[in-house]
């Protein structure tokens, strides 16, 4: 399509018929080039083009150029596509087809128009592809910087075009326009540009490489395959060669990278995307990548000048206005990204050292012999920790008053460069939103936590810059120069009071007063400290911060000022560890997520990685009351401190705990056994149930897991039955799951599975020992079973002999929200239940409760002795995670939050067809996907891509169930309304994205 000057890039989904209908279209199409077919209008901004589909099914597409439509210019397009045929991009341009008379272009004596027929490429636009990650942007540039690169030989005499879209001359038909941008904000906006581009790439003209380019790689002309679960989608054409012509190559990756940066918070992370992708098929010079930011805003400026005029003129469509609202968007976003980052960013898309004078910064200033800034050497203070409460405040779990901060920096300590600063939550809820995905946490710079007042000193000679006020402090910036080096130090967190007689350019030599440490007061309330920021640009606009994906080119201009501050440089923290994992830990011992998280903290519902990127921990039911809650913490520090050994002593704490646990069960649990993990409560489980019959055999549901030994993995389907399994024991029975998404046969088939069972286990030998069933099955995909099942299965299974061991280690603790224990909520009661995961929050302990008779029968005089069972540091975990429970009403809360997901989600799958099921109780909920809700058939591998993809924005989920296709949702109780909000947000997000929609 041919876009004359003015008009808009973006077409019309429905534009007005043209002059040319199909029925015309289809004589020309059968008259010329013999083809028969039915045809559909394409949209276009000019030109009349129509799909033309065939009996046979073949794809092609007629074009009747617009009446004013230059002959030159369709022979260059159509030598151009010949010639690219034969170049890299292949098959992803498309072709002319000659007509029957040999020629390429006909002319339509009746209109005279000139028509062609192309070839039809696959694939739907990538502006409407969702998510445009930087994987697809990148495969997107690389296919512009392939045909660019094809046509980098070519030559056309009608390729020397005049073109309001050239950014050649891009800056003369903005300003040639800008008078019809009405609002003077945006009228600066576009004056900026300008500036920039008349500072930097005029004088570059000269440098600048021309040859033809497709100059129009617009989001509109790039087409990608279908989108598939888990696979990376592929970009299957560039169509639209009108506005091709000779200029700048560099005009290309341009263009293209100016409608990535659109509908993103993140444009110069989506241009860089792209630019890399181009660059990797057609290099670009250093001069080249040098100009690509401003001519990326000069074709939004020239984009949104020539809306402007249009609207002036009152021949806008309302379409045109839309797609303008995104280009003004990205340029208010752009400008607040410094050039000289947009600069850097590029250069590290292609491979270059982002900032060299960042280098050549960092050497003068370790040459230079700085004058030391304060009097205490700081190379020896400890490492200070970055976040909310600070320092020490985090060495003791909790948060501390300012006044104890005070106290607690009276000694020097020193975050270095590149460390990670914690978030505060407040912090995390502003910055979220299905959109943001990455935060601003490694430092640019190097803090001084010193004691308020502290005065600095100059430690090279500089001259003021700025200095103004802030939230965080007084800044003061100062331009140095070493050994023809030029930069910048930016310090923030001083006493305002100490640099108000500082005057800009005023010149401040090495070892003159630089002001002093703020106050906490003046300090945004946190400990006080100066951050020292080195920067080898202006740094103005430059963040204090870096979010991990932007500090490769952010850390080039900002390098370690260490040696500025006689520190020892910063060592890289280590960030993958699967390496070292890998060669000395089990291969089998399975790492979640394609890009696997290094974990380094939590708190409440959120893991924080070792970039301290908060992750929203959906899945991590250990952490019942809440990451690292501090009251448990202190309670097992306290405890471990004191005394830790085995329950061969009398100690207060066993009894006090059995006593407190014994209280929240139904009567007949009376006897406690304390073990180290909910395997070894369920070993135990088996082996009293043992005792107590006589028996050896059990009955399981089938898809259970209750274990990692080797008789509860014969007892787990889950494992038996899968990858590696050795198949059923002859000694295991196994009941169906009482599934009523899955089966259809109801609760009465289910509870006379149990007995069937139990005959099983008669015929094999004395019958069963045991019935073992989780009062919601976990691994066999968070099923809620029939009303009543457990109650009516456990009348069963004693009617055949057994012992009813209830397995709440997924479960129990309150998560059901209506009851402390599921069982409870079934109105069944065990013989046996069996405690894990939730019970210590992450601390190792588990329990066995069970009757007074099934006590008895076990005590045959064989002493139980488990060394580690029962020690009084996980006693003291166990009750403070009691305590919390309770104080916090967490129970009571996973009712409410619970509640409100199970409904949220049901109506997530009003809109998202591929929610089969929705089901849950309290905050153990399950979210099972399908591909057809009447087939039910499973869709494990979209269950997979949305857990990727969650990650991705900072969400954790996983999947379950034998099919795999079952999203479990079970976070720590301290799962609030917001945490919940926040789900089902990044949830609908995704089920929105094209390999997930149905
Ligand atoms: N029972 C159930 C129902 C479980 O889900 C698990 C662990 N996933 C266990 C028992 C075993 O617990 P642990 O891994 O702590 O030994």
């Amino acid at each position: 399509m041919p876009v004359e000057s003015g008009a808009d890039p973006h077409p019309p989904a429905e534009p007005d018929a043209g002059g040319v209908d199909a029925r015309h279209a289809a004589r020309l199409a059968e008259q010329h080039w013999n083809a028969a077919g039915r045809l559909t209008r394409l949209p276009a901004d000019r030109d009349d083009n129509f799909l033309l589909l065939s009996a046979t099914g073949a794809r092609h597409v007629l074009k009747v150029a617009a009446a004013a439509e230059d002959l030159a210019t369709l022979e260059l397009e159509n030598a151009a596509l010949r010639h690219l045929r034969a170049a890299g991009p292949g098959e992803r341009v498309p072709v002319p087809l000659p007509a029957a008379d040999g020629r390429h272009v006909v002319m339509d004596p009746e209109t005279g128009r000139a028509v062609r027929l192309l070839t039809w490429l696959p694939g739907t636009p990538l502006a409407t592809a969702r998510p445009r990650d930087a994987a697809l942007l990148a495969a997107a540039g690389a296919l512009v910087g392939e045909v660019d690169a094809g046509l980098a030989g070519f030559t056309h005499p009608g390729a020397d075009r005049i073109l309001a879209w050239d950014l050649a001359r891009g800056a003369e038909e903005v300003a040639a326009r800008l008078r019809h941008v009405e609002d003077p904000r945006r009228r600066a906006l576009l004056e900026a540009v300008l500036e920039r581009v008349a500072a930097e790439v005029a004088p570059a003209a000269d440098q600048l490489r021309r040859s033809v380019i497709h100059a129009d790689g617009n989001d509109h002309n790039l087409l990608v395959g279908p989108a598939r679960p888990g696979t990376p989608r592929t970009v299957t054409g560039l169509v639209d060669f009108g506005d091709m012509l000779r200029t700048w190559v560099v005009a290309g990756p341009a263009v293209a990278a100016a409608y990535a940066a659109l509908d993103t918070p993140d444009p110069l992370g989506a241009a860089a995307a792209l630019v890399r992708g181009y660059h990797a098929r057609h290099p670009l010079r250093e001069a080249e990548l040098a100009v690509l930011d401003a001519l990326l805003r000069l074709r939004l400026a020239v984009s949104v000048s020539m809306a402007a005029e249009r609207s002036a003129a009152g021949t806008a469509e309302p379409y045109h206005l839309v797609s303008q609202a995104g280009a003004w968007a990205a340029l208010e976003r752009l400008s607040a990204v410094p050039g000289a980052v947009a600069h850097a960013a590029f250069r590290y898309a292609a491979g270059l050292e982002p900032w060299p004078a960042g280098q050549r910064a960092a050497t003068a200033v370790r040459q230079s012999k700085p004058v030391a800034v304060v009097d205490t050497p700081l190379a020896d203070a400890p490492a200070a920790e970055l976040g909310p409460g600070s320092v020490a405040a985090a060495e003791a779990g909790a948060a501390l008053e300012p006044a104890a901060w005070h106290a607690v920096i009276a000694a020097p300590a020193v975050a270095p460069w590149g460390a990670s600063r914690r978030l505060d939550a407040p912090e995390v809820a502003a910055q979220e939103g299905p959109d943001r995905i990455s935060y601003r946490t490694r430092h640019l710079g190097a803090d001084l936590f010193l004691p308020a007042g502290t005065p600095l000193r100059v430690p090279l000679e500089g001259v003021v810059r700025a200095v103004c006020t802030g939230p965080r402090g007084a800044t003061l910036v100062l331009a140095h120069e070493v050994d023809g080096a030029a930069f910048h130090t930016r310090w923030t967190g001083l006493a305002s009071a100490s640099v108000a007689a500082l005057r800009e350019e005023a010149r401040m030599r090495a070892g003159e007063p630089l002001g002093d440490v703020a106050y906490h007061g003046e300090n945004g309330g946190w400990p006080p400290h100066v951050h020292v920021q080195l920067a080898a640009t202006d740094p103005a606009g430059i963040p204090d911060t870096a979010a991990p994906d932007e500090w490769p080119w952010l850390a080039a201009l900002c390098p370690d000022p260490a040696a500025l501050l006689g520190l020892p440089p910063a060592r890289p923290a280590e960030h993958d560890l699967s390496a070292r994992r890998s060669a000395l830990l089990g291969p089998n011992l399975s790492l979640s997520y394609a890009r696997p998280l290094h974990i380094v903290r939590g708190r409440g519902a959120y893991l924080f990685d070792a970039d301290a990127q908060p992750y929203l921990d959906c899945v991590n039911n250990v952490a019942h009351v809440g990451h690292e809650h501090p009251r448990v913490v202190a309670a097992i520090r306290r405890q471990a401190a004191v005394l830790n050994t085995n329950t061969r002593y009398l100690h207060p704490l066993l009894v006090e705990y059995a006593e407190r646990l014994t209280a929240t069960l139904p009567a007949p649990l009376e006897v406690v056994f304390l073990t180290c993990s909910g395997s070894e409560a369920n070993e135990l489980a088996l082996r009293l149930a043992r005792a107590h019959t006589g028996r050896r055999d059990v009955v399981v549901l089938d898809g259970a897991y209750h274990g990692n030994t080797s008789a509860l993995v014969d007892m787990s389907p889950y494992k038996f039955a899968g990858p590696g399994g050795a198949g059923r024991a002859p000694w295991v029975h196994v009941a169906a799951l009482p599934d009523p998404y899955r089966d259809p046969r109801g609760m009465d088939a289910f509870v006379s599975d149990v007995s069937r069972a139990c005959r099983r286990a008669h015929a094999a030998g004395a019958g069963p020992a045991a019935f073992f069933a989780e009062p919601l099955p976990g691994c066999a995909g968070q099923v809620v079973p029939p009303a009543g099942y457990l109650r009516d299965a456990f009348a069963a299974a004693r009617a055949a002999g057994a012992v009813c061991v209830a397995d709440e280690v997924q479960v129990g603790f309150g998560r059901v929200g209506s009851h402390m224990w599921a069982f409870e909520a079934d109105g069944a009661v065990p013989d046996i239940v069996t405690l894990g995961k939730p019970i210590g929050n992450g601390h190792p302990l588990g329990a066995v409760v069970c009757t007074r008779q099934v006590a008895a029968s076990f005590a045959n005089g064989m002493e139980y002795f488990n060394t580690f069972g029962g020690n009084p540091v996980s006693c003291a975990a166990g009750l403070a995670v009691l305590d919390v429970l309770e104080k916090e009403g967490l129970q009571a809360s996973a009712a409410a939050v619970g509640g409100a997901l199970l409904e949220g989600l049901r109506t997530l799958a009003e809109r998202h067809p591929l929610i089969g099921d929705v089901r849950g109780r309290g905050l153990y909920l399950g979210v099972e996907l399908v591909r057809e809700r009447g087939t039910r058939e499973p869709a494990a591998a979209e269950a997979a891509h949305l857990v990727e993809r969650a990650r991705e924005h900072g969400v954790l989920l996983s999947t379950d169930g034998p099919l795999h296709n079952v999203i479990k949702i079970k976070p720590p109780l301290v799962f609030g309304a917001a945490e919940a909000d926040r789900l089902m947000g990044v949830l609908d997000a995704l089920l929105g994205e094209d390999a997930l929609r149905r």
